[in-house]
């Protein structure tokens, strides 16, 4: 079956799916739903694009979540430059900053994540950006490296940094939580960026969409999260699946377009 839609940013190399991966993969594949597969570790980084090496319908990104910066050393850089070679590698991702959590200090979180930003303008990559509790300085280390190009993966921001990201140029990709029942002002961000800026994701395996919400979540489910898109724009889902498959592709352009 030819793609209809893209899953923008989803674990399929998690050890979650260690014991069924390639049913999840199929299970998707069958409804045509493609698979962009970010890092968020060296490890995770390798896995994702040997996955997407081996499956047609499947794109690697590589790079470090601000969880792990404070494990990453400078011949990691290095190594993901040279990964950077293959032709299923198509992005950096996620790299970004996350204050909730705090796994690693903040000031370290800052400098890799600006190193990757970094990495990517070098290498001419789009980048898959995670961003929590941590707005403005997201911004700012954004503005430090003009001209790289991106999505602010799994939003569940406010509708003024909506605005800021879509100011700079980026996509905003949105994943289960539009589909919870008190996410009525999230959904309204949705509403609010246009057609032409818009990617939806699972994230999974976390952040399964209602009704699903608590489980395992997979790359199929990314359906359901573009039936809430849909509503939201009072347009078909067959619409969504359309302008978000060609927001993919020109967002992520080494992909070849099918
Ligand atoms: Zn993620």
């Amino acid at each position: 079956m030819s793609l209809t839609l893209f899953d923008s940013h989803c674990h399929i190399q998690d050890p979650d799916f260690d014991a069924d991966r390639e049913a999840v993969y199929q299970r998707a594949r069958a409804q045509g739903v493609g698979l962009l597969v970010p890092g968020y570790s060296m490890a995770t980084s390798y896995l994702a694009m040997e996955f997407a090496e081996l499956h047609d319908e499947a794109y690697a990104l590589i790079g470090v979540h601000p969880h792990d910066a404070k494990d990453v050393s400078e011949e990691d850089l290095t190594e993901l430059r040279r990964w950077s070679d293959s032709p299923k590698v198509v992005g950096i991702g996620e790299i970004g900053l996350d204050y909730h959590y705090m796994n690693s200090p903040a000031l370290r979180q800052q400098e890799v994540f600006l190193r990757q930003l970094e990495l990517a303008r070098e290498l001419e990559l789009p980048v898959s950006v995670h961003s929590r509790d941590a707005e403005p300085d997201t911004l700012e280390l954004l503005d430090q490296v003009p001209g790289v190009q991106g999505v602010l993966h799994c939003f569940t921001g406010s509708e003024e940094f909506a605005n800021q990201l879509l100011a700079r140029g980026f996509y905003v990709s949105f994943a289960g939580p539009i589909s919870f029942k008190n996410a009525h002002a999230l959904r309204a961000v949705v509403s609010a960026v246009p057609k032409d800026r818009l990617l939806v994701e699972t994230d999974a395996p976390y952040l399964s969409p209602a009704p699903w919400r608590g489980q395992r979540n997979e790359p199929l489910r990314v359906i359901r999260n573009a039936e809430v898109v849909a509503a939201q724009k009072n347009c078909t889902t067959k619409e969504v699946f359309s302008f978000t498959m060609s927001n993919t592709y020109n967002l992520f352009s080494r992909m070849p377009r099918k």
